[in-house]
């Protein structure tokens, strides 16, 4: 009979230096997350409580540099926490990791006064931030972008609509990602921009209700002249897709910590659903169809999380990160995909009731699976870079 603890976020693959962090977030996760992830899920309400308890545990905005208040995690101690707080739940997780979205951007390319001003906040918790990127009619082509910052006296005005925008009606500011030039060369016609969510012409609501990831709230934005000062402009004007793209290298790796913990989701419960239940005179478990579909999902799983781990090393030494990061993103995410179809397999009949965490997990694996690259953009950077 096999082990019953499967321990599938076990340390081996994590480097040495993450693993405090690791066993923070995964106790974090035990006593904060889990507990309250059903209903959240239910009530699709933003969990508040859960985020200040990130913040005073020192989990959240933890990649912010230790000059700027934060605790400067690397992108590997990301993805460790990454892992545990998907596996407890996806929307939850989503939000915490989410408080301190593009500050990496400000943090890479901005200048010191910027940094100085607009990251301690965030680090202590005071504040929130985003990163307004997509739009209403499209999310994939970031050279096709139509939001606009025209050059005003002092500064710029933008105009235009943003749409499923992390904390865009929570968060204090935001970096947004505009059009600023119509030269040939499409990829040198955006820039970034500090935003703060009180200014003029600012208007945020929430998007629909989702089926996944309900505790984590996405926003739609529209700018209407609103004005930003010169001082706003991060890094060079022309300079934000490049920006983008070695920013989605580090978000990626990250991103494919989300699939891997919503995979191992579903491999517990699918695990624990096969031996707690019988049919035909004996333990579902004993069937060998089931058991092949427990290897199956446990042989993609590590493969995948061999990948990941490795991207992460390629993506920190800068080494074909492209291409590394995409192959990261676009298994982990599937692979949690495959996982949570089987796991429904497994479940029968009770896979469809909403209470069991397999049906949460089944929805919320939708999600990675799009955000930061659909897995088509994932396969065009694949190929591309191979
Ligand atoms: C829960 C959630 C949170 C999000 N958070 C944020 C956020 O905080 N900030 C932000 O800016 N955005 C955010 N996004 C947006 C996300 O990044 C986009 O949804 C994603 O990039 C896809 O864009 P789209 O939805 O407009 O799809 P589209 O770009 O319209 O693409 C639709 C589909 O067309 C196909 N397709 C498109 N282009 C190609 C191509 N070149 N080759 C092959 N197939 C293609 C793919 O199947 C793709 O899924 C979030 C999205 C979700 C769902």
């Amino acid at each position: 009979m096999p082990d019953n603890d499967l321990n599938l976020l076990d340390a081996s693959v994590v480097p040495e230096h993450a693993h405090d962090v690791k066993e923070e977030a995964r106790a974090f996760a035990d006593d904060h997350i889990a507990p309250v992830a059903g209903d959240y899920f239910d009530s699709g309400d933003y969990p508040w409580e859960v985020l200040t308890a990130g913040q005073e545990a020192g989990l959240v905005a933890a990649d912010i540099p230790a000059e700027y208040g934060g605790r400067g995690l690397d992108l590997t101690e990301m993805l460790a926490l990454a892992e545990e707080f998907y596996r407890a739940d996806a929307g939850i997780g989503l939000t915490l990791m989410l408080a301190s979205f593009g500050t990496e951007l400000l943090d890479t390319y901005g200048s010191e006064a910027q940094k100085e001003e607009y990251l301690p906040p965030v680090a202590n918790g005071e504040k929130l931030s985003g990163l307004a990127v997509s739009e209403p009619e499209t999310g994939s082509d970031l050279a096709g972008m139509t939001t606009a910052a025209e050059k005003v006296e002092g500064g710029y005005e933008i105009t235009g609509e943003k749409y499923w925008v992390g904390n865009g009606v929570e968060a204090d500011w935001l970096t947004v990602y505009a059009k600023t030039g119509d030269s040939d060369d499409r990829y040198g016609n955006y820039s970034l921009f500090i935003v703060e969510t009180d200014r003029d012409g600012y208007e945020a609501e929430h998007i629909p209700e989702k089926m996944g990831m309900r505790a984590s709230k996405q926003a739609h934005i529209v700018f209407d002249d609103c004005f930003v000062p010169e001082e706003n402009l991060i890094g060079a004007e022309g300079g934000g897709f490049y920006a983008l793209a070695d920013f989605f290298n580090h978000g990626r790796v990250v991103v494919g910590g989300h699939g891997l913990g919503l995979a191992a989701a579903a491999i517990e419960e699918a695990w624990g659903f096969v031996h707690g239940r019988n049919a035909f005179g004996r333990n579902v478990s004993e069937f060998q169809a089931v058991q092949h579909d427990i290897a199956d999902m446990r042989t993609e799983f590590e493969a995948a999380r061999s990948l990941n781990w490795r991207a992460a090393e390629k993506v920190e030494a800068g080494d074909d990160a492209g291409l590394w990061a995409a192959m990261a993103k676009m298994k982990s995410t599937e692979t949690a995909v495959d996982c949570a179809e089987r796991g429904m397999q497994l479940h029968g009949g009770r896979s469809i009731l909403t209470e069991n965490r397999i049906a949460r997990v089944y929805r919320d694996v939708r999600i990675p699976v799009i955000y930061e690259g659909a897995s088509e953009i994932q396969r065009n950077l694949i190929y591309r870079q191979s």
